[in-house]
């Protein structure tokens, strides 16, 4: 049965009772994504740091449903908004600390930055991390990655703060990593990372990042409302062809339902032209990769996470 309104009001009540971080009500998600849809919040919380979403994760009714969300760079949160409590960590979660082969880095600084600080500190093999838009610990969920290389290739270890509110150090091979995805448990929290670097010349390092960027900027739509690859490549078992070559060859680039729209520079990417819902944007993947099923018998899996409700179902 679900929990009615007044006695998730007094679960977050109890729970946030000591919190040094902001507890807000009802707060719009849309403009805090990349898409630029998606609902509410029924409560954001940002915590003070470690310690105090360690706190509050404790006494957190395990009734109450918890999301994380970092950037929001690969998300499509639904019009109805999500229930419960959702966890953005950001001061408290930016330190970066430089050693002497790699950095440890907080789950809320940006990819972009850390391979700045690596570039400027001399460490090569992090650079893939300048052209992806997301926050560190987006990236360890996902396993980000980019030109060959990807978060599982370089983390030592990630600390992570559980459901009941424990803080843990995993080494890189028990987050069992896969393409984009990892077996972080369920509920959990990226707060810090170690990322291994390999001593290399500033100026060489910094040449590659350019490089990146500049390819991007040819090949992805990336100054438009989006939320990066769509759907996962298939395994090579299944189809040697990548998701994007699936959708191109079914005719779906350019495709449009309402204000989304397959993008004509990439055709993995979805954007939102202007007014989109996240149903627009949703119902678009859906209608590609019922196309893509129809003419090739491949199913394509979903890389965006989808989370939340429809428009205009109850709480
Ligand atoms: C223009 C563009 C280009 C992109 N290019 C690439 C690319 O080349 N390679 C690539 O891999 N991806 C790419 N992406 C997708 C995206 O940037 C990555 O998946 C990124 O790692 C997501 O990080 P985020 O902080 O935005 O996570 P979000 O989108 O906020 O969340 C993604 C998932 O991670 C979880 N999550 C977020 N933060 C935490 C945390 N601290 N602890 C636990 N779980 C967390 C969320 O619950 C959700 O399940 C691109 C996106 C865009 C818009």
């Amino acid at each position: 049965m679900s929990l009615s309104a007044a006695s998730v009001t007094e679960l977050v009540r109890e729970a946030f009772a000591e919190t040094r971080g902001r507890l807000t009500p009802q707060a719009p998600l849309g403009p805090r994504t990349w898409f630029r849809v998606g609902g509410a919040a029924e409560w954001l919380f940002q915590p003070a740091d470690a310690e105090d979403l360690a706190s509050v994760m404790q006494r957190l009714s395990p009734e109450l449903p918890v999301t994380a969300l970092g950037a929001c760079s690969n998300v499509i949160i639904r019009d109805g908004g999500l229930d419960g409590v959702v966890i953005r960590l950001a001061r408290g979660f930016s330190d970066i600390i430089i050693e002497e082969d790699g950095l440890v880095v907080g789950s809320a600084c940006l990819d972009a930055t850390v391979a700045e600080y690596a570039a400027q500190a001399g460490l090569g093999g992090l650079e893939f991390l300048a052209g992806i838009p997301g926050s560190i610990g987006g990236a360890v969920r996902m396993n980000a990655g980019a030109y060959g290389s990807d978060i599982a290739a370089v983390l030592d270890w990630a600390e992570i703060i559980t459901r009941d509110g424990s803080l843990i150090r995993l080494e890189a091979g028990a987050l069992r990593f896969g393409y984009r995805r990892s077996g972080l448990p369920e509920g959990a929290l990226v707060i810090r990372a170690r990322l291994r670097g390999t001593p290399d010349a500033p100026a060489e390092i910094a040449a590659r990042i350019a490089e990146i960027r500049a390819a991007r900027e040819l090949s992805q739509p990336v100054r438009a409302r989006t939320g990066g690859s769509t759907f996962r490549n298939p395994d090579p078992d299944i189809s040697p062809r990548k998701a994007w070559e699936l959708i191109d060859a079914a005719g779906c680039r350019g495709l449009r339902r309402g204000d989304a729209q397959v993008s004509e520079k990439h055709c993995n990417f979805l954007i939102n032209l202007d007014q989109a819902t996240a149903a627009d944007l949703e119902g678009l993947g859906e209608d590609v990769r019922q196309r893509v099923a129809q003419q090739f018998g491949v199913e394509l899996h979903w890389e965006i996470k989808r989370m939340g409700k429809a428009e205009g179902t109850p709480a």
